[in-house]
């Protein structure tokens, strides 16, 4: 079956209303945690096809997250998808206002390959909460798990519910002819911006969720050795390959030495064994990107790291210092396991820096001081983050999770993921028996001086 075959199957089905009920999505979400949790001995031996990855990380970064949503839909659909009573204007009374949450349609769901599990299914679960159809286009890149979600999902669903096609960029431009009423993409800023011409062309609304640069602030009251534990292990994540991963460290100058020598320290302990225990660290997704990463190291400013191994395409938690901003690692988000450390000597000249630069997805502060730590997020516009820890916002599904500017535009998890696959439609009930005489013509002083008084 061709996409255009399919989207019109889709499209047939959510018109017959079968996706309203909330019985129906709850049915489809189970069904999904039951194929997951069947199929989790596939999904582990792809990811570390593709990654190296070992289960605890997968599970702690892919199932963990994915599992938490469909859990999460599954309790609160009846509650998300019921109408809700609003207050009414005194010029609409006697009359009575609700908002009546409705599915959009067939939604086109784009996924990135960092962590190709979660950033397919965490917004197809809500868009199937949601009562959508879905047609998923996992990452190319990511090709052995890509390949075992679409062998699970369309062998789980009927094409009319949930669909996956599996392709690269033609593929993808293929789909992007087509009309959808919602399209979700995950990827890099240049990719969302041709996401978003193309949309516009339909008049489809998006949600991008893209990437940056995206910097912490240390501050010298901060307890630096809790900064430097939490920072590596954000960090390091994933080899780095994380679009909230931060990108660069922002340190007070008094206390970069004590931070680098912690960050060390903290590298030792968290990935000691890099020759002998390589299981433990993710591979670099593929050699185009080993080459870029190795390329954007500066021998003469390695404080610990950057060695490597090709074969494996393991790069060793790497930190850099003496870096300022106009070093090429400073150009275009890392997105992999080299970490440049700035010092500075004044808070103000440091956050102009940031503001001069596209709005980042993320940004930490670690420092105990409130008044400073408040001052900074008032003052820096950035997509969400976290003070005295690193990305682990983004797991707090009460939390929206988004980017602003170039860094994304809408957002999802939990109940802001339904809200992203659902339109809000505003609705005023009026009984027949009351109709104020004042708003109707021929106009006169009286009445507008009665107007005046009512409004
Ligand atoms: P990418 O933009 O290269 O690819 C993303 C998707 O777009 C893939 O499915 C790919 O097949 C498709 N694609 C690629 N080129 C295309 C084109 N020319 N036309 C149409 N479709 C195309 O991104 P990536 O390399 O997979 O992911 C890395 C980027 O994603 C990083 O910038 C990272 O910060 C960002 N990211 C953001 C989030 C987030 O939640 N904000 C999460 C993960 C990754």
């Amino acid at each position: 079956m061709t996409p255009q075959n399919i989207v019109a199957s889709q499209r047939e089905f959510f018109l017959s209303g079968q996706t309203k009920p909330v019985k129906f999505r709850l049915k489809q979400l189970k069904k999904l945690k039951e194929a997951l949790q069947l199929n989790e001995k596939y999904l582990y031996e792809a990811i570390y096809k593709d990654f190296g990855k070992s289960e605890f990380e997968t599970y702690a970064t892919e199932l963990s997250m994915t599992y938490a949503e469909i859990n999460l839909a599954i309790k609160k659909i009846s509650k998300w998808s019921a109408n809700k009573k609003t207050k009414t204007n005194i010029a609409n009374l006697p009359g009575k206002s609700f908002i009546v949450p409705e599915p959009l349609g067939v939604c086109l769901v784009i996924g990135a390959w960092n962590y190709p599990i979660q950033l397919s299914l965490i917004p197809l679960i809500s868009a199937i909460a949601a009562g959508n159809t879905v047609i998923l286009k996992p990452s190319e890149i990511s090709k052995n798990t890509s390949s075992v979600l679409t062998k699970i999902l369309n062998r789980v669903f009927i094409p009319e519910i949930i669909h996956v096609f599996e392709g690269g960029i033609k593929e993808t431009q293929e789909l992007l002819e087509i009309k959808f009423d919602k399209i979700f993409f995950t990827g890099s800023v240049p990719v969302g911006k041709l996401i978003y011409q193309a949309a516009a062309k339909q008049m489809t609304p998006v949600t991008l969720e893209l990437g940056g640069k995206s910097p912490a602030i240390v501050l010298k009251d901060a307890n630096l050795k809790m900064t430097a534990k939490r920072l590596v292990w954000g960090k390091f994540l994933n080899a780095g390959q994380t679009c909230v991963a931060t990108d660069y460290i922002l340190v007070e100058k008094s206390v970069e030495e004590k931070l680098l020598n912690e960050l060390k320290t903290q590298i030792e302990i968290q990935f000691p064994n890099f020759d002998t225990l390589p299981e433990n660290y993710v591979q670099i997704i593929n050699d185009s990107n080993f080459e870029r990463l190795m390329n954007l190291i500066d021998k003469t400013k390695i404080f610990i790291g950057g060695n490597s191994d090709k074969e494996k395409r393991l790069i060793y938690p790497t930190i850099l210092h003496k870096i300022n901003f106009n070093d090429t690692i400073m150009k275009d988000e890392i997105f992999g396991p080299l970490l440049p450390v700035i010092a500075f000597d004044s808070l103000d000249d440091a956050l102009s820096k940031i503001n001069n630069k596209p709005k980042p997805l993320a940004l930490y502060v670690f420092s105990k001081n409130k008044k400073i730590v408040e001052y900074i997020l008032n003052n820096v516009s950035f997509g969400g983050g976290a003070v005295n820890d690193s990305i682990m916002h983004l797991t707090n599904h009460h939390l929206p999770f988004g980017g602003i500017g170039t860094s994304g535009i809408g957002n999802y998890h939990g109940y802001h993921g339904f809200k992203t696959f659902s339109h809000f439609k505003s609705i005023l009930k009026k009984p027949f028996w009351f109709e104020p005489p004042m708003k109707y013509a021929p106009y006169t002083l009286k009445k507008l001086n009665w107007l005046k008084r009512l409004m």
